[in-house]
């Protein structure tokens, strides 16, 4: 796979980048939905996800016609339910009780951030100070911070390490294990755990940034170099579409994030020969080519 040229006449060239749309994670997570929507069709049992099982609208709502529900707490399902983890995982203690609450759990965390949860939970186990560098706000990261005990320090800016409240965290630390958030930006990453050598040249660095961000992010950086203009098209609450949209505007500042073909204006075009696409990790195929479809009517 590499970057595609989906259209190339009269001078106007519109490119995909690589790695555009749904990641193996996501793709898993529908895939076991699908499965289990399947499996409980006529049992009169209901399918619940814990959270929107991806950042975009049009799927959930395909999913919820399918009679896929969502539920936001343990022990709000009946009990012979079927319940879906999705990709950015939970705490532990939220699994715990997913387990006991419901009829069948089913656990969709990608293996990515599992990986993250189990790094987390020995390093706990083991007495060290879990840094996370990420967005505490993020579900993926509160579910990390659950596998160690909700202690973990949490910034993804560099002077966050000084407020009081981290370096006391830290002061105390014996040893320190620093881990991304898998959809972080690799520049916030190099700044956050440059910063934290400074201060602590012993922290040991677990870089969890997921293959496919990364990948995701140097496509859509070489494409939006080459571009007049760039198109991202992923959700706005989605953390590594943000990114994407981020990367881009660095180097093409006409960096248009959309959710839907909708928002697009014709006349923001103007002047634009070569148009790059990108899109995040939660957007289906159908979004993309609707963008692509607009774009050639330029
Ligand atoms: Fe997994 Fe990476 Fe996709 Fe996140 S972006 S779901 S970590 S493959």
């Amino acid at each position: 796979m590499s970057d595609r040229i989906v259209f190339e006449k009269n001078g106007k060239t519109i490119t995909l980048a690589e790695h555009s749309g749904f990641c193996y994670g996501v793709k898993t997570a529908l895939q076991k939905t699908l499965k289990t929507v399947e499996e409980y069709e006529g049992t009169g049992r209901r399918v619940y996800t814990f959270g929107p099982i991806i950042h975009n609208d049009d799927v959930v709502n395909d999913l919820n016609m399918r009679g896929v529900q969502i539920c936001s707490a343990p022990g709000s399902t009946e009990k012979d339910a079927a319940v879906i983890i999705r990709s950015h995982g939970v705490p532990a203690s939220v699994e715990a009780a997913l387990r006991d609450s419901c009829g069948q759990l089913i656990d969709a965390t990608c293996p990515h951030v599992k990986k993250i949860h189990r790094l987390a939970d020995d390093a706990y186990h083991e007495g060290r100070t879990i840094v996370v560098i990420g967005d505490a706000g993020h579900p993926e990261v509160q579910g990390i911070d659950g596998w160690c005990g909700n202690e973990a320090v949490i910034f993804s800016d560099p002077a966050e390490i000084e407020r009081p409240k981290n370096l006391a965290r830290l002061n105390r630390a014996e040893e320190i294990l620093a881990v991304a958030q898998t959809t972080l930006n690799r520049n916030v990453w190099d700044a956050c755990t440059e910063a934290l050598l400074r201060r602590y040249p012993r922290a040991q660095l677990r870089c969890t940034i997921c293959s496919a961000t990364s990948s995701r992010q140097t496509a859509c950086r070489r494409v939006a170099e080459i571009s007049d203009a760039m198109v991202v098209i992923g959700g706005r609450n989605s953390s590594n579409t943000t990114r994407l949209a981020e990367v881009c505007a660095l180097t093409c500042p006409r960096t248009f994030h959309i959710e839907s073909v909708d928002e697009l204006e014709a006349t923001a075009f103007a002047g634009c020969r070569r148009i790059g696409v990108t899109a995040g990790a939660s957007t289906p195929e159908n979004q993309i080519a609707s963008v692509e479809a607009f774009l050639k009517t330029l």
